[in-house]
């Protein structure tokens, strides 16, 4: 599993003096764009994000992130690009990987699968469409121009194809080695042990049974911190 990610990209237009461009990072376009209360620039709190389980993500950037086609986090020449990043935060597609040898340190083949479910194809769709739409009204169009691979009128398999062609990886693969019951697939325990073996467990985001709904480095480090005591009760348990 992984959360996918597209992005749309705009560039500065002609005209637009020097000072009405980006010069700063996102957060505080983020927090001018998405929070709409506190015009002193207070940092949303927890009580503005009433949807604790928001199925897409949303960042802007002002460098370019276009992994699938420019290399991710390039800088903008002269601060002069702004990119709008959508990611899935739930989604449904699930990948697999195929061994290619029994040879450990052949690498096995790995299929995202992204969009393999239309569900997360229309999320995308739908978010993509958004930001295109928030970046056409003004200000933000006061000084940004949408590239012209988006910026004219596009079918639903139009975007399809531009959702296929510059998706990328968050990177958050996970779940490889699932925690589930072995008749379920499942590779480890509930205690991360390995079916099969003895004494070999499994301690990272490989274990996840599926994708948290949101950046998976703090759930890795709670799957550390949890096997961690997992591992002290089985040698005191032993002792
Ligand atoms: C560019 C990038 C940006 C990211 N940004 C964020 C972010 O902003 N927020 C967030 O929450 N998450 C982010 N992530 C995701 C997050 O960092 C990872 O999902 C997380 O680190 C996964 O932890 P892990 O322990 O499963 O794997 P890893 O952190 O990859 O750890 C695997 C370890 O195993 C070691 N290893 C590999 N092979 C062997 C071997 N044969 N023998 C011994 N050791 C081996 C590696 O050296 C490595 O230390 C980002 C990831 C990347 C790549």
């Amino acid at each position: 599993m992984d959360h996918p990610g597209c992005s749309i990209i705009a560039k500065v237009v002609p005209n637009s003096t020097s000072t009405s461009r980006m010069d700063y990072s996102s957060s505080g376009l983020e927090l001018g764009m998405f929070y709409k209360g506190d015009i002193n620039g207070k940092i949303p709190s927890q009580k503005h994000f009433l949807d604790e389980r928001p199925d897409i993500q949303c960042h802007a950037s002002t460098n370019i992130l276009d992994p699938a086609g420019r290399g991710h986090a390039k800088s903008g020449k002269s601060n002069d690009t702004l990119t709008f990043v959508s990611t899935l935060n739930i989604p449904l597609s699930v990948g697999y990987l195929e061994l290619r040898s029994s040879n450990p340190f052949i690498h096995p083949r790995i299929f995202l699968n992204y969009y393999e479910k239309p569900e997360d194809l229309y999320l995308m769709m739908s978010s993509l469409k958004l930001s295109r739409e928030m970046l056409k009204q003004p200000p933000l169009s006061t000084v940004w121009g949408v590239e012209s691979d988006v910026d004219k009128e596009m079918s639903d398999e139009d975007w399809e194809k531009y959702i296929r062609k510059k998706s990328f990886s968050s990177p958050h693969p996970c779940g490889t080695v699932k925690m589930a019951p072995e008749s379920q697939g499942g590779c480890v325990n509930h205690r991360l042990q390995v079916y099969g073996t003895k004494n070999l467990r499994v301690v990272d985001a490989s274990i996840f049974p599926t994708i948290p709904a949101g950046n998976i480095n703090a759930p890795t480090a709670m799957v550390a911190w949890k096997a961690s005591r997992l591992i002290e009760e089985d040698y005191k348990n032993k002792s």
